[in-house]
C-alpha cells in the first residue's frame, strides 16, 4: 500500500521544525491504538519534537510489557492535569486508529478548547469525520500501525524503524488481524513484518506476552460465559454472549478481561455473526463480529449507534441487559429480512 506522496510532503512539511506534539488514542485502548501510538512518538521524539502520548482510559494489564507505555498519560486518572495542559499547548494532535473526535468521550470536549493545533488524523476505521486539517485516513489497511510504519518508511526508510518501535507496531499488526488471519492481510503487510523481524525483536515473546499472560480468573469467566452464556439462533447462524457487573465480580474481572471472547462463536462452522453485551457503569458495551460477507459495521450503525470495520464493530446500549438483547434479536431478523444476513 501506498500513502498518497502530497499527504507524506504536508506530514513533512508540519513536522520540519520542532513542534509540542499531543498524540490521542481511543477509550478501551487495545495492540493497535497503543502500539501504533508508542512507535510514532518515538520516531517524533527522534526528529526533535516533544511528544505526550494520551489515552482515555487505562490499557489491559496484559499489554503493560509494550516499550515505552509507561510514558503514556491516562487521562480518566491524571490527577495533576497533565494531559488537559499538553492539549492546550500543543501544535500538532494527531488522532491515532479512530475515525471521530467523539469516542475519545470527555478528551474530546478538551481538544476543542484548543483552535490553533494542527489535527491530524491516521487511521483505517471506515466513514472518517472531517475533524482534522490533515487525513491519512486508509480504511483498507489492516491495522493503524501497518499504517505508521508505511508512513515511516514513506517519509524516510525502513531504516528508521528500532526495535522497540518494531515490538510496538508488531503487536498492533498481529492484534488487528486476528494473528494475521483476517481477510485484510496483505503481501505488504508480510513484506513489513520481515522488515520488523529483522530489527530482532522475539515473536514468541511477543505473542506471548499478548495471548498467554492472563489471570486464572479471565480463563474461569471465557469458560462459563462460552458454556453459560452463549446463545444461538436464527437457525445457527448467530451467537451472542453477556457479561454482567455482578458475574465480572464474580471472576476478579480486570479491565481487558473479556477482550476477544466475541470471536469464539465464530470458531463454530455454520456462524455468520457473533455480539457480546458487556455492562459497564452508565452503558452496555455492544461488541460485534462477522464472517466474509456480513457487515457489521452497518449492523453497528443502523442499530448501536456505533461503526468499525466490515468484520469487527462496536457500539453502545443504554437500555437494560435484557432489553438490548431483545434488541439485537430484532435487529437481526429486520437485518435477514433486508438479505443482509
Ligand atoms: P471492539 O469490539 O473490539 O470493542 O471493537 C471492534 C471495532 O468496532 C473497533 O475497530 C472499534 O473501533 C469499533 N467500535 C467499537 N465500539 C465503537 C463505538 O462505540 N462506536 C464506533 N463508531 N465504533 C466502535
Ligand atoms: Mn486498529
Amino acid at each position: 500500500m501506498q500513502i498518497a506522496t502530497n499527504k507524506i510532503e504536508e506530514l513533512r512539511a508540519m513536522l520540519s521544525t520542532p513542534a509540542r506534539i499531543v498524540i490521542l488514542s481511543h477509550t478501551n485502548p487495545d495492540g493497535d491504538a497503543i502500539g501504533s501510538s508508542l512507535a510514532w512518538a518515538e520516531i517524533l521524539t527522534q526528529l526533535g519534537h516533544s511528544v505526550t502520548c494520551i489515552l482515555p482510559n487505562r490499557y489491559p494489564y496484559y499489554l503493560e510489557f509494550m516499550p515505552g507505555i509507561e510514558s503514556i498519560i491516562i487521562f480518566k486518572s491524571d490527577k495533576d492535569n497533565r494531559a488537559a495542559e499538553a492539549v492546550k499547548s500543543a501544535d500538532i494532535i494527531f488522532c491515532l486508529d479512530f475515525h471521530s473526535l467523539s469516542r475519545l468521550d470527555q478528551l474530546g470536549d478538551l481538544i476543542d478548547e484548543n483552535q490553533h493545533a494542527k489535527r491530524v488524523l491516521i487511521d483505517h476505521h471506515l466513514d472518517p469525520s472531517e475533524d482534522f486539517d490533515l487525513m491519512l485516513s486508509y480504511p483498507e489497511a489492516s491495522s493503524t500501525c501497518y499504517l505508521v510504519g508505511r508512513i515511516i518508511e514513506q517519509l524516510f526508510s525502513s531504516e528508521r524503524i528500532t526495535r522497540s518501535m518494531a515490538e510496538n507496531l508488531f503487536v498492533g499488526m498481529m492484534t488487528d488481524t486476528g494473528n494475521f488471519a483476517f481477510s485484510t492481510v496483505t503481501p505488504d503487510l508480510f513484506r513489513m513484518v520481515s522488515v520488523l523481524a529483522a530489527t530482532g525483536i522475539s515473536i514468541p515473546d511477543i505473542h506471548n506476552h499478548v495471548y498467554n499472560s492472563f489471570t486464572e480468573g479471565r480463563a474461569r469467566l471465557y469458560g462459563y460465559v462460552i458454556n453459560r452464556k452463549m446463545k444461538i439462533f436464527h437457525n445457527g447462524t448467530v451467537a451472542h454472549m453477556s457479561l454482567t457487573e455482578d458475574e465480572m465480580r464474580r471472576f476478579w474481572f480486570q479491565q481487558g478481561d473479556s477482550e476477544g471472547f466475541v470471536n469464539y462463536p465464530l470458531t463454530i462452522k455454520k456462524m455468520k455473526m457473533s455480539a457480546m453485551f458487556t455492562q459497564h457503569t452508565d452503558f452496555i458495551r455492544v461488541s460485534l463480529r462477522s464472517r466474509g460477507d456480513i457487515d457489521v459495521n452497518i449492523f453497528a450503525q443502523r442499530y448501536f449507534n456505533g461503526g468499525g470495520h466490515k468484520n469487527a464493530a462496536g457500539g453502545k446500549s443504554f437500555v437494560s441487559m435484557e432489553e438490548t438483547i431483545k434488541h439485537f434479536e430484532a435487529s437481526v431478523k429486520q437485518f435477514a429480512k433486508e438479505g443482509l444476513l
